[in-house]
């Protein structure tokens, strides 16, 4: 036959003995089988969404798994505060999709604009309309803009906010590179629940030490709309051992909560009338789940998406799972960490429920490393599990308050190691030079 031409009499027979040995096994397939190809779309390639379709591929390569993500090159928000201390560059964040392409993952640069639950379909920007069988959305956050008085999209192109890694990061560096020495930063801090609790305050510790290194009479001011944080008092004890009083931090109880912001001229407005004015404002404003959760009714009132435990599924809306930032996951943090380990349990609970079986017992995990200075490491661990239908935490704690610079140096080379794992876990990208 024509179309066989070049193919080797060795080739033929074993295309044909792989065929007849595939068949014998679909004959085989008990009539509760899913069919051949089972469709799965993942909406968003960052910590949730790239690991939920690494791991349903791996589990099942018979599903056909699409990735959603606008973005050609995901960088990484963990890690991006060593980029404004100094201590990285920015092309060191950057994750390709091409590992995720060659396991098997069509990847479809777009964006989700809209899920229709009923027919089972996701629309997106460009025209096309993809069903699926089973949706995955980790879609991470939204800055609620507009929460602050003053603090919107234009705004944050003059204060950034650098809460999703990319422009906003760069811009922020680029203004602390060009603030005099002598110049003061102001973080402002949100409420609970957002993006990465111990976030903040790794990051003034890392403009604390670009300043230490560059421009010592400066000085940090957070203001925060919370009266305590994670891992605070190894924060403040390192702060204050390392980088002496360089660094203020006013609790909410104490007016640190900043309800105005004037970002021309980098002056915000706390509750209790105090002004201050910054040479470089950074505002993190108050966070919500991204829009596609909103529009697909995945997410109820409090802005954020119910969802059950043990599978990652959305309480609102069937066949749809919802991993990340943007879920109510308590106690978990949001953090890249926790995204990646819900997503495992996600995609074990897809390919489960497409071969007609239940759900194994799951079991989570997290740890989050801060950088305090080049050799100083701190960390919060926690094993979590599902009791009662809630995630409660099994065991961990943070790292001890009197270890020694042995101690803090080898946590610091253990968050290396983390992110250089997370990453080649997620998108296989090797450690860059
Ligand atoms: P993301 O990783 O943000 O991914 C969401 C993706 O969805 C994005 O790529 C977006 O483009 C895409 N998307 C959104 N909407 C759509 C749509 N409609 N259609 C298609 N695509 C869409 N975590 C740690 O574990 N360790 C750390 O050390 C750490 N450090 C951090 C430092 C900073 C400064 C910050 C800000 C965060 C840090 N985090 C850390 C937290 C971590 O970045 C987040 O928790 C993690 O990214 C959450 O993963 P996600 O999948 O929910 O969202």
């Amino acid at each position: 036959m024509k179309k066989n031409q070049g193919y080797s009499r060795r080739q033929w027979l074993k295309h044909v003995g792989q065929t007849t040995a595939a068949s014998a096994v679909l004959l085989s397939v008990p009539s509760y089988a899913r069919p051949a190809s089972a469709q799965v779309v993942v909406v968003g390639g960052g910590f949730g969404g790239a690991t939920a379709a690494r791991y349903i591929k791996r589990r099942d390569p018979s599903i056909h798994v699409r990735l959603i993500e606008p973005a050609k090159t995901f960088y990484t928000c963990p890690f991006s505060n060593l980029y404004l201390g100094g201590l990285r560059r920015f092309e060191q964040q950057a994750n390709s999709y091409d590992d995720l392409r060659a396991q098997g993952i069509e990847i479809i640069h777009d964006i989700a604009t809209a899920v229709d639950p009923d027919k089972k379909t996701v629309q997106l920007a460009q025209g096309a309309s993809l069903t699926y069988d089973k949706l995955l959305l980790s879609p991470g956050v939204d800055m609620r803009w507009h929460a602050l008085e003053g603090y919107d999209e234009a705004a944050a192109e003059l204060a950034p906010h650098a809460w999703k890694a990319g422009a906003q990061t760069q811009l922020l560096k680029k203004q602390l590179d060009a603030m005099p020495d002598g110049g003061t930063f102001i973080l402002v801090a949100p409420e609970n629940p957002f993006r990465c609790p111990p976030g903040p305050y790794e990051r003034v510790s890392m403009v604390a030490h670009y300043f230490s290194q560059h421009k010592p009479k400066s000085k940090i001011l957070i203001l925060d709309a919370k009266d305590a944080f994670s891992k605070q008092a190894l924060f403040q004890d390192a702060w204050q051992h390392i980088y002496g009083d360089m660094i203020e931090w006013v609790p909410m109880s104490q007016g640190g909560r900043v309800i105005r912001v004037d970002a021309k001229q980098r002056l915000v407005e706390t509750e209790f009338g105090d002004q201050h004015q910054a040479d470089v404002l950074n505002v993190i404003p108050p966070q919500q789940a991204a829009q596609i959760a909103h529009q697909s009714g995945v997410a109820d009132q409090s802005l954020w998406v119910p969802i059950d435990p043990t599978t990652f599924a959305s309480q609102h809306v069937p066949d749809v799972y919802v991993v990340g930032d943007a879920t109510i996951a308590s106690p978990m943090p949001k953090s890249g960490f926790a995204a990646n380990t819900q997503a495992k349990v996600a995609a074990a609970a897809i390919v489960n429920a497409l071969s007609g079986q239940a759900p194994a017992e799951p079991s989570f995990t997290n740890t989050c490393y801060s950088l305090i200075a080049p050799d100083y490491g701190i960390s919060v661990g926690h094993l979590y599990a599902v009791n009662n239908n809630q995630l409660v935490e099994a065991s961990g704690g943070v790292s001890p308050r009197d270890a020694d610079a042995d101690f803090r140096r080898r946590e610091a080379q253990y968050g290396a190691a983390w992110y250089e794992a997370i990453s080649l876990d997620i998108w296989g990208t090797e450690p860059h030079a």
